[in-house]
This record gives C-alpha cells, sequence and structure tokens, in this order.
C-alpha cells in the first residue's frame, strides 16, 4: 500500500493555468498510480464507513473519484452533471462562478431518506459543493458527508460547504 505522503507528492501544481496567476492542481499523476489512486480512495472513504449508500460525484474530475469510491465501498453511484447532461427529470441548482454563472444537475429520481457522501476532487472556493448539497436537499437524501482529495485552504470553501473531509490540504 503507497503512503499517503507518496500520494501527494504526485500532484503536480501547474502555474498559469487555466489563467495567469492561478496555481492548477493536477491530480493525473496520482490518478495513474494504482497504488496511491488505492490509498488516497481509502482515506476519502474512512470516516464515513459504513455510514452511506451512494456516492454522488460532481462531473467531471469527481466522476474519477466517486466510480472508484463506490466500487471500493460497495456501494452505488449517482452522477451530478452539469446542465442539459441527464435524460431525465433532474433537479437543478445555478451558482456564481467568479465570471457568470454554473449550473449542476441530478436525476430527481433518487429516494427521499438515502444516504449519501458528496464527493469531488478539489475544495476551492466552495460554490460547486454547495450547490452539490442544495441539490441534495432538494432530493430529500440525506448528506452523511462530504469528501474531497485536496483542499485549497487559502480560497475559504470550508467556510461556503461546512464539514469537509480533505485528505490533502494546500
Ligand atoms: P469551487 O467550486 O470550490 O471553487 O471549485 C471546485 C471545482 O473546481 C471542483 O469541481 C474542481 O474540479 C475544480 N477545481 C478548482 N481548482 C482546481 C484545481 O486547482 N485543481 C483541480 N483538479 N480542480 C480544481
Amino acid at each position: 500500500m503507497a503512503s499517503l505522503a507518496y500520494a501527494e507528492s504526485l500532484i503536480r501544481t501547474i502555474p498559469d493555468y487555466p489563467e495567469p496567476g492561478v496555481g492548477f492542481r493536477d491530480i493525473t499523476p496520482l490518478l495513474a498510480d494504482a497504488a496511491a489512486l488505492r490509498a488516497v480512495i481509502d482515506a476519502m472513504i474512512e470516516p464515513f464507513a459504513g455510514q452511506f449508500d451512494v456516492v454522488a460525484g460532481v462531473e467531471a474530475r469527481g466522476f474519477l473519484l466517486a466510480g472508484a469510491l463506490a466500487t471500493a465501498a460497495e456501494v452505488g453511484l449517482v452522477p451530478i452533471r452539469k446542465a442539459g447532461k441527464l435524460p431525465r427529470p433532474a433537479a437543478s441548482v445555478s451558482y456564481a462562478l467568479e465570471y457568470g454563472e454554473a449550473t449542476i444537475e441530478v436525476h430527481d429520481d433518487v429516494p427521499a431518506g438515502t444516504r449519501m457522501l458528496l464527493v469531488d476532487d478539489v475544495l476551492a472556493t466552495g460554490g460547486t459543493l454547495a450547490a452539490a448539497h442544495q441539490l441534495a436537499a432538494a432530493l430529500g437524501v440525506v448528506v452523511v458527508g462530504t469528501t474531497v482529495l485536496m483542499e485549497l485552504e487559502a480560497l475559504g470553501g470550508r467556510a461556503v460547504v461546512g464539514d469537509v473531509h480533505a485528505v490533502f490540504t494546500a
């Protein structure tokens, strides 16, 4: 089993991406390493083990972790998608970005009372996961926790989302 310190060492910071002044955390080298991926998936599940019926991953990088997490935890997966991608009636929440607005959606047939773990790769300003919480509330599901691979502390997302389990903090 790879150590978490080794897994963290695989996350690269790409300067000036996607725009000047931004340091983008690139998790693709970690995803490509089998042992590191397994270590972080286990660490993302650990505080919530046995407490949830489904994981809900946020498009797009959240999907990469949510699929692995669902399989490891032996639960199902609910995709939270960008607007207009789901074929059936969906709950929808719009939220502000630095420039403009984004909308995320989830099929509205997830049974009320389902115990859901919300998953994304990175917590930045918190807008995405706060919107995911609103979607879950619209469905009447029970959010048992929120888990991310990395929290970018300086961006203050924790104050917006509330309690978040982050494997790594930068
Ligand atoms: P927030 O809504 O918290 O500001 O931004 C979080 C969303 O933006 C996540 O879905 C995440 O995928 C993406 N994101 C923001 N910054 C980064 C970053 O530095 N690296 C990665 N991999 N994703 C980021």
